[in-house]
């Protein structure tokens, strides 16, 4: 649709990683949009950036999730493709990081070829209530030396804006960049941290004992590195991060069933394992410190302190000093994309329930025409909203309502 000389878009998705892709290919695929009325924008220039860049940096090599749970919507898509025994790992036939690539870029060359992908950073939503059908204008910030904002108009949008920030422990904020340049502290899951980086001989301290910190100690034992992990809590081992009851009718219905923000956060404080690992990974690391290929303390790091090259950590039951500090100590407690779920709120006039999530329907509109997905659906989809699953549960919800408003 073209208004005056402007372009309104049929659907705009913010966020081009696992959920906003899925949402994406699958809005295209079931004939709900076409391509060409299809505008994807991200932050990043590549799709998946993130999910690569941490997948990366902690050097994991299969998925946690089944081989059910890909970008495809049908569960038996990842699984045809597996043809080598590297492809997968048991249980659950869990997908090799490479095969699950290969299968998100087989998607996307499917369905998005002549979808416009815009790169810069979403800083606001408004609503149009001048125009009929009431579009949305979606303000961008784009990457590169021309920072001028930009503005593009879109009948629907699906805020798929990922993870909240990484957490920072106290004693490790705002510590200087010594003067070589190298920061020593950096959290696993930020962009610039890189461990091809580390150099052989090093001594490094991991901090925090979930996921993220036991798929790198055995990387950084084969570069050699002394290894020090110190966490603050007894590690949990569980298979998945969310209790998958959620994921059936029986729990969800609980979740719906919830009467107030309050009870819904509740549900999913006590059905979310974060920092809990899977049993063949905490079998592999107990494996390792049994052969001495690092140690372990569990205790709360109370100071930092760069000192030349070199970081002083304080805890309290210790103190070291390090060539380098990796924090592997997960996302912030918050929802995702604070800022702008704010200004949309405040712009749109669009409800935030406890804690700062979109108040969103069962059909996950935040307003009509406005939709959220992964971690900004936390309060209606429950414990799996973040996953890979969390996209198809929100699929579910949000295509048949796209549908009544993209004609
Ligand atoms: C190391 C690791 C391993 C994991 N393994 C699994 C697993 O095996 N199985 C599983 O189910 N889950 C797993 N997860 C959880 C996983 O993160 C999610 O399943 C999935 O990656 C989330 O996808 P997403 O699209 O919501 O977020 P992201 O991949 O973070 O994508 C969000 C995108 O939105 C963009 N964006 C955000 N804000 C803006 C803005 N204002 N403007 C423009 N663009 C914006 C970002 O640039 C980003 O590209 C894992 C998580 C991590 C960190």
């Amino acid at each position: 649709m073209t208004k005056g000389r402007e372009k309104v878009f049929a659907l705009a998705v913010v966020g081009t990683g696992i959920h906003g892709l899925h949402l994406a290919t699958s809005a295209v695929e079931t004939g709900i949009v076409s391509p060409e009325n299809l505008l994807l924008l991200d932050r990043y220039p590549e799709n998946l950036f993130l999910w690569d860049r941490r997948v990366r940096n902690c050097c994991m090599d299969y998925l946690r999730s089944p081989a059910s749970h890909g970008l495809d919507p049908r569960f038996p898509a990842l699984r045809r493709l597996m043809r080598d025994p590297g492809d997968w790992t048991d249980p659950y036939h869990r997908p090799s990081v490479p095969l699950f690539r290969r299968h998100g870029e087989d998607r996307i060359r499917r369905f998005l070829g002549g979808a416009h992908r815009i790169t810069g950073e979403v800083t606001a939503i408004d609503r149009d209530d001048s125009s009929p059908g009431r579009p949305f204008r979606v303000a961008l910030r784009p990457e590169g030396p021309d920072r001028q904002y930009r503005s593009y108009r879109a009948a629907a949008v699906i805020l798929a804006p990922g993870m909240a920030p990484p957490c920072i422990p106290g004693p490790f904020q705002g510590l200087p960049v010594p003067s070589d340049g190298v920061e020593r502290v950096l959290h696993v899951h930020e962009v610039r941290f890189d461990p091809h980086r580390i150099q052989a001989g090093e001594e490094i301290l991991v901090v925090g004992g979930g996921i993220a910190a036991l798929h790198l100690l055995p990387a950084l034992a084969e570069r050699q590195c002394s290894v020090t992990l110190w966490r603050r809590d007894p590690i949990t081992v569980h298979q998945f991060d969310s209790d998958p009851c959620f994921i059936g009718p029986r729990c969800s219905g609980e979740m719906r069933r919830a009467g107030t923000d309050e009870e819904r956060i509740r549900l999913l404080r006590r059905n979310r394992r974060p920092g809990s690992v899977p049993p063949d990974l905490y079998r592999r690391y107990r494996e390792d410190l049994d052969r001495g290929r690092y140690s372990e303390r569990e205790l709360q790091v109370t100071e930092a302190e760069v000192i030349g090259a070199r970081v002083c950590v304080r805890g309290t039951a210790a103190v070291g000093t390090f060539d380098r500090v990796i924090l592997c100590t997960g996302f912030a407690d918050e929802p995702p994309a604070r800022g702008l779920v704010k200004t949309i709120a405040e712009r749109c006039s669009a409800p935030l329930a406890e804690g700062g999530y979109p108040r969103a329907g069962e059909d996950l509109a935040w307003i009509p025409g406005l939709y959220v997905t992964g971690g900004l659906a936390d309060l209606v989809i429950g414990p799996p909203a973040k996953n890979i699953i969390g996209a198809h549960l929100a699929r579910r919800r949000i295509l048949p309502a796209l549908r009544r408003i993209i004609r």
